[in-house]
């Protein structure tokens, strides 16, 4: 059977704007958004006038700057305060066509437009094509994802089998039945069907026809992909994106990152202070999208990534998120340095005889100590290790080196002992 082409193309022409055109373009979203929720969104008119936030004085993109950041934290108190979510919905419920609720609690509507939460042109980009039969493994129930990642496979002509997360075995056998060409989950439940497939003598490139899949909602590492993508001879790409906003970012067949999506506008703001950084320099992915009905207006996501502008080879135009490194819940400031976990990783993987590593930080006294747990037998450059990690990190550890399997089977990166009374 020939495979179908899922390399080439590009969904829709604002993929493909120019710099200035993607600017005006923004700029154009971005101010009609503002001046709608200022006025249908009750919340959103209030945070305004607490800011003094104006929006005859937005001019240029820039200026998103003063407006505060709205923290997930904040969303769900917020939600608790009244109808229409807490006066951030510019309709009524009634009005909408679903209300899911994922963890949090926090409650994700979905107006009554075509393509609400954008991820059409994610499939596409990842390799969707028409006339594909495609499973999609997510929940269905009560959560966004099932429904999230139907309609983007009904724009493209697909068909749908929503599978929903049944056990291994009726996926296999469906999978098998169907010759089912797409698959839509996260990698980990794909590594478990493949893991099963094989149990049961399944020829994962023979006996099932899989040949893209797009998969979200968990890191992807690279040495995941490549061992996913020789299994099943597939397509592994992954989008990004969260249950209050939908897509923000999706790969392309170049593997260059995620290309920010037309639908909003992303900024990597320090996670402190909500000022935006530069290209290139981590923080946290602060989000809004071109979303009249629930404006979710500097949305912190709580997910560290950096932008990258080099041009990709696809063609696509739109910045790119460089992969999501981390969490900010997972990063401590410590002696004033933030400390993210993908860094100190970095370091680590310089050394293969480090097997596993810890960061504890205490504060004893008041005064901030960082101790870096290693296991390694037998480890000798411990001079080198101190000295890359004073280079990149910019802070000094103490080090413990312990046997193999001394850590706890599992830990958190950074665990923070520090005591603030
Ligand atoms: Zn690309």
């Amino acid at each position: 059977m020939t495979r179908k082409d899922r390399t080439e193309g590009i969904y829709s022409r604002r993929e493909v704007l120019d710099e200035s055109e993607r600017k005006q373009y923004n700029l154009i979203q971005l101010k009609e958004l503002l001046s709608y929720a200022y006025r249908y969104s009750e919340d959103v008119k209030k945070r305004f006038d607490r800011a003094q936030f104006n929006i005859e004085k937005f001019k240029t993109l820039s200026d998103i700057k003063h407006i505060p950041i709205l923290k997930k934290k904040e969303l769900i108190f917020l939600q608790t305060m009244g109808p229409r979510l807490g006066g951030l919905l510019t309709k009524d419920i009634g009005e909408l066509r679903r209300i899911f609720l994922s963890p949090g609690p926090i409650f994700d509507p979905e107006d009554r437009h075509d393509d609400y939460w954008g991820y059409t042109e994610a499939f596409y980009s990842v390799g969707f094509r028409p006339g594909d039969p495609v499973q999609v493994t997510f929940n269905y129930h009560l959560a966004p994802a099932g429904l999230m990642f139907e309609e983007p496979l009904r724009n493209l002509s697909c068909a749908t089998i929503p599978a929903g997360p049944v056990d291994a075995a009726t996926q296999l056998d469906i999978m098998q039945k169907l010759r089912v060409s797409g698959y839509v989950g996260t990698p980990s439940f794909l590594m478990h069907l493949a893991q099963k497939a094989e149990e049961k003598g399944i020829d994962l490139r023979k006996d099932l026809f899989l040949e893209v899949a797009f998969v979200t909602s968990e890191r992807l590492t690279e040495k995941m992909r490549t061992q996913l993508e020789k299994k099943f001879d597939i397509i592994v790409r992954q989008g990004y994106g969260t249950a209050d906003v939908g897509c923000i970012g999706y790969e392309c067949y170049h593997k260059n990152g995620l290309h920010i999506s037309n639908r909003c506008y992303v900024e990597i703001c320090h996670p402190d202070t909500g000022i935006p950084l530069k290209d290139g320099e981590v923080g946290e992915v602060v989000v809004t999208s071109f979303n009249k009905t629930y404006p979710l207006i500097r949305f912190a996501t709580g997910d560290l990534s950096y932008i990258d502008r080099t041009p990709c080879a696809c063609g696509r135009t739109s910045p790119r998120l460089g992969n999501i490194v981390g969490r900010v819940d997972t990063t401590a400031r410590i002696k004033g340095i933030f400390v993210y976990p993908h860094q100190v990783e970095q370091v680590m993987a310089r050394f293969e005889e480090i097997k596993r590593w810890q960061i504890e930080v205490t504060n004893p006294g008041g005064i901030d100590e960082m101790t870096l747990y290693i296991e390694a037998s037998n480890f000798k450059r411990e001079d080198e290790l101190m000295h890359l990690f004073r280079e990149r990190i910019k802070l000094r550890p103490e080090l413990k080196i312990l046997a193999p399997a001394t850590l706890p089977a599992t830990i958190r990166p950074i665990e923070d002992k520090r005591t603030w009374d």
